[in-house]
C-alpha cells in the first residue's frame, strides 16, 4: 500500500530530542515506515506559541537542518516541486518527504525569511498555531489576518508555498478566502457537524477547500476525532464525503504531535485504518484517501516551484 501523510511534527521532535529518523522512540521511523510500498511524508517544523522572533527562526533553521541531515542518511528524497516528486516516487521507488512549517511565527514577521524558508525547501506553512501570530489568530484566539498575513498568503502564492488553514481561527479562514485564489489545504483536521471542536472545519469551510481544489487530512488525534476509537474516523469520512469530497479528503494523522487513539501506537498501524477504510469504501477510494489525493494535489500546485535537489 502508498501512503501519503500531510502531517507529523517528527523532524521537530528529532531536533529537540536529538536523535535520528531511521529508528527512534517515535510515532514515526524509517524503519517502520517500511510497511508502505511508497510513502510519501510532509515533516512539520512546529512552532510553539510562547516561542517568537529570532528564537523561532532559529528553531525553524535548527530543524530543517535535522530533515536535510536524515534525508540525507537515509536516502530519503526531499521533493521541492512536481519532477521531484515524481521522480522520488514513480522512478526510483524511494522515500519522500516535503518540509513544512507549523505556525508561521518561524518567520519571524519577515518576508524575507519566507524567502530564505522556501530556498531551504519549504512548500507549505500552516499559518498559525493555536494562539495569535505575527500573521493573525488561531483557533483559541478567534482574530483574523493581520496586514502582514495577508502580505505573507500573497507571496506565499507567488512562491508556490501552500497555506494550510489547520489551527487557524473562523475568521482567517475567511480571510484566507480573500487574500487568495490558489487552492489552500486543512492539513490535519476533521469535521466540525461530527466533533464540536475549533480545531475541526465547518461544513462550509470544507465545501470552500473542495472548491478550490485543495485538500483535508484526517487528524487522529482522539480530541478531534470525539472518541479514543479509530473507528471514529469513519464518521468524519463519511460527513467528507457527503459533501462531495471523494478527491479532497487524504490523511494528516498528526503522528509525533497528537495523543493517538487506542490501538494506534505509530505509522505501522497505519495499515489498521487503510484496511478499515478499504472495507468500508473499497480499495479504490482507500488508495485515493491515503495516496492518490496528496500525491495528485502536490504534482498540481509544485509545478513551478524550484527543486530541493541543491537546497542550502
Ligand atoms: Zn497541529
Amino acid at each position: 500500500m502508498h501512503y501519503f501523510d500531510l502531517h507529523c511534527d517528527t523532524i521537530t521532535e528529532c531536533f529537540i530530542k536529538n536523535c535520528g529518523l531511521y529508528e527512534n522512540d517515535l510515532h514515526i521511523s524509517i524503519k517502520k515506515a517500511q510497511v508502505f510500498e511508497t510513502w510519501a511524508q510532509v515533516f512539520a517544523v512546529w512552532m510553539p506559541d510562547d516561542m517568537r522572533g529570532e528564537a523561532a527562526w532559529n528553531r525553524f533553521c535548527g530543524a530543517q537542518a535535522v530533515l536535510k541531515r536524515e534525508a540525507a542518511l537515509n536516502g530519503i528524497a526531499l521533493c521541492g516541486n512536481t519532477d521531484d516528486l515524481a521522480d522520488a516516487v514513480e522512478a526510483k521507488n524511494r522515500n519522500a518527504a516535503l518540509l513544512s512549517i507549523e505556525g508561521s511565527a518561524a518567520l519571524g514577521g519577515s518576508l524575507d525569511n519566507l524567502e530564505k524558508a522556501y530556498n531551504m525547501g519549504v512548500r507549505m506553512i500552516t499559518l498559525t498555531w493555536n494562539a495569535a501570530c505575527e500573521a493573525g489568530g488561531g483557533c483559541r484566539d478567534g482574530s483574523g489576518l493581520t496586514p502582514f498575513g495577508f502580505e505573507l498568503v500573497s507571496h506565499m502564492q507567488k512562491l508556490g508555498v501552500v497555506v494550510d488553514v489547520s489551527h487557524l481561527s473562523d475568521k482567517g479562514f475567511c480571510d484566507v478566502v480573500r487574500a487568495t485564489d490558489a487552492p489552500f489545504v486543512a492539513t490535519h483536521s476533521n469535521s466540525r457537524a461530527v466533533c464540536d471542536n475549533k480545531r475541526n472545519l465547518t461544513d462550509d469551510q470544507f465545501k470552500e477547500i473542495t472548491q478550490r481544489g485543495g485538500i483535508v487530512g484526517l487528524n487522529l488525534c482522539p480530541a478531534f476525532l470525539g472518541s479514543k476509537s479509530v473507528e471514529n474516523i469513519l464518521k468524519h469520512a463519511d460527513r467528507f464525503l457527503s459533501l462531495g469530497g471523494e478527491n479532497v479528503i487524504a490523511v494528516g494523522a498528526d503522528f509525533d504531535g497528537a495523543p493517538m487513539p487506542t490501538g494506534i501506537s505509530g505509522i505501522d498501524d497505519m495499515v489498521k485504518i487503510y484496511d478499515l477504510l478499504r472495507e468500508n469504501y473499497g480499495k479504490e477510494l482507500a488508495d485515493k484517501m491515503f495516496f492518490g489525493n496528496t500525491y495528485k494535489f502536490f504534482k498540481t500546485v509544485l509545478t513551478g516551484c524550484n527543486s530541493c535537489n541543491n537546497i542550502i
